[in-house]
């Protein structure tokens, strides 16, 4: 279980995430929605260890940033950072070597002929498209195989074979148990079976819903985020001749 306590993070005067507290619980996927500038790449960069924060994240009880808790943790960041001149196996023989993966060869095999990356073996990472980039990143963060995998913004940039083979891959990840977090602007994008979704904005959690709260409110995921973000209901809209 990941446990996000009293989160708060801010960069000057500005706070990016403000007392933010969520719980994911094993096995489940979670959606993070919200518009750009919301706070959820702080509160990921945050889970994951890159930034200092004050409250507390724990992961099984321990300390997010310690050695144990990184173990159980994987990150798929929004924008790939690639070494230019290490080819595409290199760079995912060095994730392999990092994280002391054994017998990963094949798991590398899958991941690039999934992501139709197999022919491009020996190009180099400033050799390669902006959407093979991006599927490059993803086959970096699914190779050391996580039990907590934290996706900011996966979607982007993919071309539709991509989303759609990420998309059932995370379906494949979630039926093995894994515990997902996955952030996205475009609701569309997370039409895959969530379990629950959080919705941020201004840094500040707005709702956070199971997904047979939201099917029993007959409402949609899309009805639920602009109601939330932008104050629109049908019953609020019509009743706005009360306000002063
Ligand atoms: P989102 O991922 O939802 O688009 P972010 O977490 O990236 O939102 O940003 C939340 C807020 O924090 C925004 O106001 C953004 O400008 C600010 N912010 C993010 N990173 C930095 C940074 N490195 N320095 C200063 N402000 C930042």
């Amino acid at each position: 279980m990941l446990e996000v306590k009293n989160v708060t993070k801010r960069y000057g005067k500005n706070i990016a995430c403000n007392d933010v507290s969520f719980t994911l619980e094993p096995g489940t996927l979670t959606v993070l929605l919200g518009p750009n500038g919301a706070g959820k790449s702080t509160i990921i960069k945050s889970i994951i260890g890159f930034l200092k924060f004050e409250g507390s994240i724990t992961v099984n009880g321990v300390n997010n940033k310690t050695p144990e808790a990184r173990k159980y943790l994987g990150y798929i960041p929004e924008l790939p950072s690639l070494y230019p001149n290490l080819t595409v196996i290199e760079h995912m023989e060095f994730i392999a070597r990092a994280y002391k993966l054994t017998d990963y060869k094949d798991r590398i095999d899958m991941l690039l002929t999934r992501f139709e990356l197999d022919d491009k073996r020996k190009k180099f990472g400033d050799e390669l498209s902006k959407g093979m980039q991006q599927k490059l990143n993803l086959c970096l963060g699914l190779l050391p195989d996580p039990d907590i995998l934290l996706l900011d913004e996966p979607m982007l940039g993919l071309d539709p074979h991509a989303i759609k083979e990420l998309k059932n891959y995370i379906e494949e990840l979630r039926q093995a148990g894994k515990t997902m977090f996955i952030s996205t602007h475009i609701i569309d994008s997370v039409d895959m079976l969530w379990d629950r979704t959080i919705i941020m904005q201004g840094g500040q959690i707005r709702a956070n819903v199971a997904r047979d709260e939201i099917e029993g409110s007959g409402k949609s995921l899309e009805d639920l985020f602009f109601e939330v973000t932008e104050g629109i209901e049908k019953e609020a809209v019509s009743s706005s001749g009360d306000e002063a």
